[in-house]
């Protein structure tokens, strides 16, 4: 199927996961408009980075502005779109609990302005980040969308349930198709500095003492960003229903010590562990059942975890990034 032309709008598109999806719909034929307001949640150079090879792309639009600034959105982004994916979030547990109500403002307000944005541009398909952080606290793993009892355990994860439900409002009332994604635990080049593996990543090349929270028992579903872009399309384009939350996971889990050995093992590097006491709003355990992104959009994880860790390590060490990373101590 060809979707050349199609007008999509990405916001967060400056990120790491909308980079990799502006990147993939770029070459697919789509025109993309990226929103971002390149908040310095982490190194702004790594987002600049990001986006630097589409600027001249005569698809591509980048609009440098707040999803918060309903004024500016109705200015800035004329349009039209058929399809907006809305990525952009404060991200991260651990920071949500320092700092709830600015995660509570952008995420959920956030959301709201968009959805409210969708509807006055009449754009009818909506695509949202959630995260597998909605789950919380459930022991019943696999975790499947039919099960209804979340245990949110950290504002960020509170958020994410309440775009999730704001969507099912829209959609109800404004037939703006929703498609809320859970995703599980994303890693692949480009992935966030302050995410685990990027963190521990960077830790053993520069020969520094790795924490570790808890005993290692701990457990993710690691996702590859470009399984999760292929998840993201297929939401795009799915039109069976007004309104779903769908996980994107890889279905395997990963415990935090085989996670160091493998990033040891591409490394070539032996990691030095300093044991913390585990910390709040981290779950103990994330494990996505993926039968229903594979029924409603073809859905397949394809990337085992120690090949996505090959490709992260090649990013993480390629002169660009090191430049990079080196200009930002
Ligand atoms: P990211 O921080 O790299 O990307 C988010 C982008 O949104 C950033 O470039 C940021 O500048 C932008 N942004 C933030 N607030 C904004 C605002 N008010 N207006 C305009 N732009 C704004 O994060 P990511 O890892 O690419 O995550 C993308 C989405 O996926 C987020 O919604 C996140 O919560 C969700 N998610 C990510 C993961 C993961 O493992 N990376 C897991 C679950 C859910």
């Amino acid at each position: 199927m060809t979707h050349s032309g199609t007008k999509v709008l990405i916001t967060g598109g400056a990120g790491f996961i909308g980079s990799h999806l502006a990147d993939e719909l770029l070459a697919l034929g789509y025109h993309v408009t990226v929103l971002d307001n390149l908040e310095p949640f982490y190194d702004v150079s790594f987002k600049r980075q990001n986006i630097a090879h589409n600027l001249d792309h005569p698809a591509y639009t980048f609009v440098e502005g707040d999803l918060l600034d309903s004024a500016f959105l109705n200015e800035a982004l004329s349009g039209p779109y058929d399809i907006l994916v809305h990525l952009a979030a404060k991200a991260g547990v651990r920071p949500s609990i320092e700092n709830p109500v600015a995660y509570q403002e952008s995420n959920v307000r956030g959301t709201q302005n968009l959805l409210e944005f969708a509807r006055a541009k009449g754009i009818s398909q909506f695509v949202f980040a959630s995260s597998s952080s909605v789950y919380g606290i459930n022991p019943n793993v696999p975790w499947r969308e039919s099960d209804y009892v979340l245990q949110p355990i950290s504002p960020y994860a509170s958020t994410k349930v309440s775009g999730e439900l704001l969507g099912h409002v829209y959609s109800h009332l404004y037939g703006i198709r929703f498609i809320g994604l859970r995703f599980f635990t994303v890693y692949g080049p480009r992935q966030r500095p302050d995410l685990a593996i990027h963190k521990f990543g960077r830790m053993l090349l520069e020969g520094r003492e790795i924490p570790m929270f808890g005993d290692g028992s701990t457990r993710r579903d690691y996702t590859f960003v470009g399984d999760i872009v292929q998840g993201i399309i297929g939401a795009m384009h799915y039109s069976g229903s007004p309104y779903e939350v769908v996980n994107l996971g890889n279905n395997q889990t990963v415990s935090l010590s085989e996670m160091i050995r493998t990033l040891e093992e591409v490394f070539g590097t032996e990691a030095r562990i300093k044991r913390l006491p585990e910390q709040p709003g981290d779950v103990p355990q994330t494990y996505a059942d993926v039968s229903k992104a594979a029924a409603l959009f073809g859905y397949q994880p394809r990337t085992p975890f120690r090949e996505g860790v090959e490709r992260f390590h090649a990013w993480l060490t390629s002169q660009e990034i090191r430049q990079l990373a080196g200009a930002a101590r």
